[in-house]
């Protein structure tokens, strides 16, 4: 017999978890996420660094992460589990007037759109929180208090444990083969490896692996991944044992504690598109470089590079997330490409999807802007502030 749901999802990881989440809480609950892997989070959602900030440039970007930071703070309450949200902050650092204007103008933005706690600090204030950075050339920056870190896979599992007591089903295991189409350009199923599933609506989170999904219904989605690499140290005592995510914007270089440790990332220019996951040796020297001149007492961390990972991002054009329908097949759903940001916005696209699914619109944010016909039309949403 074949089976049936009102809605698909193609993938588990924090983003398909959180639309079954929103779905159900909004009482849709007839819904199938499929996953090809034995496990949930072996996606990026399982590779990330767990940042989330408000402090972005766009005012859809701030509008998301003002969302999904405030459910963050409540997640444990209202979801049942555990996100692990500390509020530790993100610390900005310019060293140039021109990035120093980038941050202040910023900073309005988010001001004016509710985000009202983002301070600017001079280089004395900077120093405060990391008296081992070296500031000298340092202008000064800003800081957000509510920014911070959770645990991207715990997230990924409250939301998806809260959604299956509420009657979500979840196949792990199961990959989607082919998306049915009719004559008429409606969704009828998803073809799977463990037979057809009968559905009007799909839902393509399929993260990095988005534009084959979307091809799958014969539609174009400009995703493209492009691998990001961390570095852990191993136990390092020479920085304080609480402090802000800093990002020294001359290099982009960052970092915070983990653990005992430091988690270092630097995006690498030279990286290229690609399904690449393999960790690159030669990655080490090139960020340990950025840390010690930022960090000098970094220059004693030990690393063991078989404990950095790499993973995929999943970038779009301007650096901004596709939420919405299909233009091209009535029942399809993106919720794809968020560039780096999956993680921190998976409360907001969630919810953004589940409102377009259930309702046509979301009161979140004007969800047109977020449209894949943007990349036909040239109303792009270039988001600068990308880690
Ligand atoms: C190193 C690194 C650091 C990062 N740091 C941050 C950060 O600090 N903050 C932040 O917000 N974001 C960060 N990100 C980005 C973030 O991890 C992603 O944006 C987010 O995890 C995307 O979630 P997702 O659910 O869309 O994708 P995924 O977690 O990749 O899930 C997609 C799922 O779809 C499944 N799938 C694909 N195709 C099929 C198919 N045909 N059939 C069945 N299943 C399928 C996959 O197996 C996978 O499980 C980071 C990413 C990396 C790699």
């Amino acid at each position: 017999m074949t089976e049936t749901a009102e809605v698909v999802i193609i993938g588990s990881g924090i983003v398909g978890s959180s639309v079954a989440y929103h779905l159900a809480e909004q009482g849709c609950t007839n819904v199938l996420v499929i996953e090809r892997e034995a496990h949930q989070g072996k996606g990026s959602t399982g590779k990330s660094m767990g940042g989330v900030r408000a402090q972005f440039s766009t005012p859809v970007n701030i509008l998301m992460s003002r969302y999904s930071i405030d459910f963050f703070a409540r997640f444990d309450e209202v979801v049942g589990h555990p996100a692990d949200y500390r509020a530790h902050g993100y610390l900005f650092c310019a060293t140039t007037e021109r990035h120093l204007q980038y941050l202040k103008s910023n900073r309005e933005r988010q001001l004016a759109l509710g985000v009202r706690n983002v301070e600017l600090v001079s280089r004395e204030d900077i120093a405060r929180f990391v008296p081992q950075l070296r500031v000298d050339d340092i202008l000064g920056g800003t800081f957000c208090p509510t920014d911070g870190f959770v645990d991207p896979h715990s997230v990924m599992m409250g939301f998806m444990l809260n959604a299956r007591e509420r009657g979500v089903r979840l196949w792990l295991d199961t990959q989607v083969t082919g998306i049915q189409v009719e004559p008429d350009r409606r969704v009828s199923g998803v073809m799977t490896s463990r037979g057809l599933v009968s559905t009007r609506i799909v839902v393509n989170a399929a993260g990095a692996w988005a534009a084959e999904v979307a091809r799958f219904a014969g539609s174009e989605l400009p995703v493209e991944p492009l691998r990001r690499q961390l570095v852990p140290t191993e136990p390092f005592d020479g920085l304080p044992q609480r402090f802000p995510m800093v990002i020294d914007m001359s290099t982009g270089f960052h970092f915070r504690r983990e653990g005992k440790g430091i988690l270092l990332a630097w995006n690498d220019p030279e990286e290229t598109p690609g399904f690449k996951t393999e960790f690159d040796p030669g990655f080490v020297e090139k960020i340990l470089t950025h840390a010690a001149d930022r960090v000098p007492r970094l220059a004693e961390a030990e690393v063991n590079p078989r404990r950095a990972w790499a993973g995929l991002y999943e970038m779009t054009p301007d650096h901004h997330a596709v939420i919405g329908p299909a233009p091209d097949v009535a029942g399809l759903y993106f919720v794809n490409g968020f560039s780096g940001h999956g993680v921190m916005h998976s409360p907001a696209s969630g919810r953004i999807t589940s409102d377009l699914i259930l309702h046509g619109h979301s009161d979140l944010v004007d969800a047109t802007q977020l449209n894949v016909e943007r990349f036909k039309s040239g109303k792009l949403l270039e988001e600068t502030a990308v880690l």
